[in-house]
């Protein structure tokens, strides 16, 4: 059952829907959907090896000692990372390692503070 919102101008709560928008019968009003994509396709749910559920803006430790490509050194396992940000692809997450720079990890490499 898809739960429809009530009319803003008049509160009607006879609104229905005609493909993305939401029409009013009673005064008419059509409106689109503030919440968006309710699919939720757009924004992928990113863990991190404990199942945690990862946002932007999280910190997190490094679990293992992860090579870093270009380099002899590798992250080591505890290293702190601050504020990261969560992106499409292979490497899930993007951060900057105090000594490496930009980098990116894998998120089940990795686990929530
Ligand atoms: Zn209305």
């Amino acid at each position: 059952m898809l739960n429809l919102p009530n009319c803003p101008k008049c509160n009607s709560e006879y609104t229905y829907e005609n493909g993305n928008l939401f029409v009013c019968p009673e005064c008419a009003h059509e409106w689109t959907s503030e919440s968006g994509n309710e699919n939720g396709e757009d924004k992928k749910i990113i863990k991190d090896a404990n199942g945690n559920i990862l946002n932007d803006g999280d910190s997190v430790t490094v679990i293992k000692d992860l090579k870093v490509k270009g380099s002899s050194s590798s992250i080591k396992m505890g290293t702190k990372v601050k504020n990261i940000r969560l992106v499409d692809g292979d490497h899930d997450i993007d951060c900057k390692i105090d000594g490496f720079g930009a980098m990116k990890l894998k998120s089940e490499f990795v686990k929530k503070i």
